[in-house]
């Protein structure tokens, strides 16, 4: 086979387009990987919706996609450790080798990230080219559709082991999927409550299904109400802020204990102004949270998955590729969990 059916960004404007495109050549490091299942992500939605942020930084035109599972079908000369008919997933952050951060071994942290399915072809097509080393094969007990979501899962676990949750009170705030997952990881570790906020109601309900969580909707509800019933004094120990919102940081804060953490993965729209003072007065530590802990996220998340953790519950929408445009129509409603598609 020379060509795929992929989906595209083929012009600078909203949408993405079905186009058939040559399959990538397999680079001497390079594997190919013939794609089963890709997840549709919310950077998916900023690219289909042609925002500020998707113009600076996505060429045109360009194969996006980042969250996948297949199945090794060619290998680079230079490729040895995995074998063609392989199952796997991938690291989709490609990294340089030059920074001292990556020849410190600190992956997640070179500069010269690039991304698969933003600065590089992707994953919404019927063949991926992905660099050997990506690579991250799949054990018998993970599927291809939970091989598909590993990448968000992987932003949840990295945000959720920043600091330890055994034993802690914990608020989430965003019950979008990576705020679900992230809270149900929270419960996996041994967190002592785990609370999650939003304003979507359905979000809340999903949550609730995923993992043993306290679900609150912050519209309706003032979030110290449920201390007593968690029989908690103070506030939360640990803070996941997950929305982006600028609302759902103020009150994390308000509602931390002195000397609380918070890990933050939700990116506020541009500045957004913080009350610093509180922040120094409450002695609280605030981690910004970029990505997986390559590979160290992968190896913690399918232990875990291995072992008992469940988020299968969060992939709400399951659709053959043929049906993306819908996909991202469910998406974008903003009512649903994770929107998996078949590429078989
Ligand atoms: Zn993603």
């Amino acid at each position: 086979m020379t060509t795929m059916i992929a989906l595209e960004k083929s012009r600078p404007e909203p949408g993405l387009w079905q186009v058939t495109a040559p399959v990538p050549e397999t680079g001497p490091d390079d594997v190919l990987i013939r794609v089963r299942k890709t997840g549709i992500c919310g950077t998916d939605i900023h690219i289909w919706n042609w925002d500020d942020w998707a113009e600076r930084t996505v060429p045109v035109p360009l194969i996006t996609g980042h969250e996948f599972a297949g199945e090794i079908v060619e290998l680079g000369r230079n490729v040895t450790g995995l074998a063609v008919g392989q199952r796997c997933s991938g690291e989709g952050h490609l990294i340089g080798r030059e920074s001292r951060q990556s020849r410190a071994g600190r992956f997640h942290l070179d500069p010269a990230t690039r991304g698969i399915g933003v600065n590089e072809q992707g994953a919404f097509a019927q063949f991926l080219r992905l660099p050997a080393f990506n690579v991250v094969p799949l054990p018998d007990a993970i599927d291809d559709e939970i091989g598909a979501i590993l990448d968000p899962l992987g932003n949840a676990v990295h945000t959720a082991l920043s600091f330890d949750l055994v034993g802690e009170d914990v608020l989430v705030t965003g019950a979008g999927p990576i705020g679900i997952m992230a809270a149900a990881v929270a419960r996996h570790v041994g967190a002592r409550h785990v609370v999650i906020t939003d304003v979507n109601q359905t979000r809340l309900d999903l949550a609730a299904r995923v993992a043993d969580v306290v679900p609150v909707n912050v519209a309706t509800t003032d979030l110290r109400s449920v201390f007593p019933a968690l029989k908690m004094a103070q506030g939360f120990d640990v803070g996941m802020e997950m929305s982006g919102a600028q609302a759902a940081l103020d009150q994390m804060v308000e509602h931390m204990v002195m000397g609380g953490r918070i890990a933050m993965l939700g990116i506020p729209p541009g500045k957004s102004p913080v009350d610093w003072s509180r922040i120094v007065f409450k002695a609280i530590t605030i981690k910004g949270v970029y990505g997986r802990e390559i590979f160290e996220t992968w190896y913690k998340m399918i232990a875990m998955l291995e072992n008992g953790l469940d988020i299968r519950p969060v992939i709400t929408h399951r659709l053959p590729a043929g049906r993306f445009a819908e996909g991202f129509e469910i998406m974008r409603g903003g009512a649903s969990g994770k929107v998996v598609l078949d590429w078989e």
